[in-house]
């Protein structure tokens, strides 16, 4: 695995390749990699030439300073998983890097239309998120100008808005956007990076989101759906978790759901907090 530090030293060796015919294969991601990443890796590997794999902690999508300052390091390990799973290249670019002059100023003058997406499940807990997805995504893609961006469904909200960003740039018609499922641990807690700063008590707890999502896939019936997404929220606080959400969403266009009528395509997501962590998930329901 070649490791790139620099965009103009990674841009030059990614011309060589595609000079030469390689496609490639490109997973955005923060570190702190587990087998959800490995899976995005292996996904790219199977269908393109050269996979890149990014590490960058993006300053600017974190509304939350304390969860910045906490997002878990590990560097050595991140790079020991992605050379046995054969990843080509690693950038790992500094703040500056991305950001020349620091990302508020780079930031300047960049807004992205996301509309309606912005405004509801993450985008209304986590206001200016996705403006910082956005920004950093679209200056990846700019250096590395993949042939396919892959993404987990683990992000589902996520997807949707990267989805729309290569759209407002234009980049739908040369970028193949690829949604690989939501890796799981043996008991169906969705892998996240931040699992590793749950504590064993609130590691055996965070399990329950799922299960309240399956909840609302083994119940889900036509007619009104409230009552079935309380039912959901009091499973989580009933065993301690503040809820910022549970709902029941189109799965096309996140629109929430308050009655199904039994065709309708519909996806559960969710995000609460066990103490200081916030963990999120999401189940297609039919
Ligand atoms: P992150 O490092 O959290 O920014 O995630 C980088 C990429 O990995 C994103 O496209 C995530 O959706 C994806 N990802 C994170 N967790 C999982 C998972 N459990 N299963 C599949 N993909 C995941």
């Amino acid at each position: 695995m070649i490791l790139f530090k620099k965009a103009a030293d990674l841009r030059n060796y990614l011309d060589s390749q595609q000079e030469n015919g390689n496609t490639i294969g490109f997973v955005p991601t923060m570190g702190a990699l587990h087998d959800g990443h490995i899976s995005l890796i292996r996904a790219s590997k199977k269908e393109t030439d050269v996979t890149v794999c990014s590490i960058f902690i993006n300053p600017a999508q974190f509304n939350d300073s304390k969860d910045f300052e906490k997002y878990p390091v590990t560097l050595e390990e991140d790079i020991y998983h992605l050379e046995s799973t054969g990843c080509d290249v690693l950038f790992l670019p500094s703040v500056n890097e991305i950001y020349p002059g620091g990302y508020t100023k780079y930031a300047t003058g960049k807004y992205y239309e996301l509309g309606y997406l912005e405004t509801i499940l993450e985008g209304k807990y986590r206001p200016g998120h996705f403006q910082g997805v956005c920004l950093v995504v679209d200056r990846l893609l700019q250096i590395v100008k993949p042939k396919r961006l892959y993404l987990g469904q683990k992000d589902y909200q996520q997807c949707m808005v990267i989805k729309r960003l290569i759209e407002l740039t234009g980049l739908n018609y040369s970028i193949r956007l690829v949604i690989c499922p939501t890796q799981r641990e043996a008991d169906g807690l969705a892998m996240s990076s931040r699992n590793m700063r749950l504590n064993k008590s609130e590691r055996e707890t965070a399990v329950a989101i799922y299960q309240a999502l399956l909840i609302l896939q083994n119940e889900l019936h036509e007619g009104d759906l409230n009552t079935l997404k309380q039912k959901a929220v009091r499973s989580l606080e009933q065993k301690g978790f503040r809820v910022d959400y549970v709902e029941i969403a189109d799965a096309l266009t996140l629109q929430p759901a308050d009655r199904w009528d039994g065709q309708q395509r519909l996806v559960a997501l969710a995000a609460a907090f066990i103490n200081e962590v916030r963990l999120i998930d999401n189940l297609p329901l039919n």
